[in-house]
């Protein structure tokens, strides 16, 4: 046997031991199952076992475990590696997997600015509703004398910013990596939109709250079928990865699920205060948080 065979072994042995305490092939496994992104612990073994009904009678020799592939994370020819070793392409069991992440929950991020991120425990977070975001921007408004001149042109400075798009929706994301490095300014500033009409004078955004990351456990029964599938195809080529080239690491994607109804206070799991962040509207300069804390830190 040579020496590439019995690693290939062994990294069969590795994949296919932690997934045995789960049955093979059955969808039960995500029924109220939470599963974390960068913690494939939480989800990888599940995803094994259930997979294996569908590997080809020689598939684990065809996948080569343990051998690495000169693929990036976010390459979509993961699919193509696994796919040699399934009965059926990988559309049909990224739409079987959908199915079954029906009754799953996963856990998601939620960037935003806040002097006290236990409102969001106690009431939930809310979709963007702009008749309440006008006034919060017209109440920064009154705040700051260094505000006056956008105080009296307000009104063009809200048409100028014209889109639409955010009304009546809320966007979580499934890893906070990338949210992070290049989605700061929500942690940074709070609401898009205020920061959007405030234009240059958004640096007095700064001035209250503290950068906050909600952690937020999400039913996937809440987000459309199309959604699900993405995400199951995602974490298809991310299991492929894994199996194959064993890195540290959990790919950082960057994934939405655009929600359309408020996040109930039940689903708010956590939340903490990054201490520094590069901002992406100032040529990703570092951003270093004063207090980072919220009131409810603090109590
Ligand atoms: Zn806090």
């Amino acid at each position: 046997m040579s020496g590439k065979r019995r690693s290939v072994s062994i990294a069969i042995e590795n994949l296919l031991e932690p997934a045995q305490h789960f049955p093979s092939g059955d969808d039960g496994v995500w029924r109220n199952h939470r599963l974390i992104w960068k913690q494939p612990a939480s989800w990888a073994p599940q995803l094994t076992a259930w997979l294996t009904p569908g590997f080809r009678s020689d598939g684990l020799r065809r996948l080569k475990p343990g051998i690495f592939r000169d693929l990036g994370w976010d390459d979509s020819d993961w699919s193509r590696v696994l796919e040699k070793c399934l009965t059926a392409d990988i559309a049909y069991h990224a739409d079987k997997l959908a199915e079954a992440f029906e009754h799953a929950i996963v856990r998601t991020y939620h960037g935003c600015r806040t002097t006290d991120a236990g409102i969001y425990h106690r009431e939930g977070l809310r979709t963007h509703d702009r008749a309440l975001m006008t006034e919060r921007l017209r109440n920064i408004v009154e705040a700051y004398p260094e505000l006056q001149y956008v105080k009296a042109r307000l009104p063009e400075a809200i048409a100028a910013i014209d889109s639409r798009l955010d009304i009546g929706r809320l966007y979580v994301v499934a890893d906070d990596q990338s949210l992070l490095r290049h989605a700061a300014h929500y942690m940074i500033y709070g609401s898009e939109w205020i920061s959007a009409v405030l234009g240059f004078h958004r640096h007095v955004l700064k001035k209250t709250g503290t950068p906050t990351l909600l952690q937020i456990d999400l039913p996937l029964a809440t987000v459309d079928s199309a959604t699900r599938n993405e995400f199951a195809v995602k974490i298809l080529r991310e299991w492929t990865r894994l199996a194959c080239n064993q890195p540290d690491w959990s790919a950082p994607i960057d994934f939405t699920f655009t929600l359309r109804t408020n996040i109930p206070p039940a689903w708010i799991v956590g939340h903490s205060h990054p201490k520094e962040l590069a901002d992406p509207l100032e040529r990703y300069s570092v951003y270093r948080v004063s207090t980072p804390e919220c009131l409810q830190c603090q109590a």
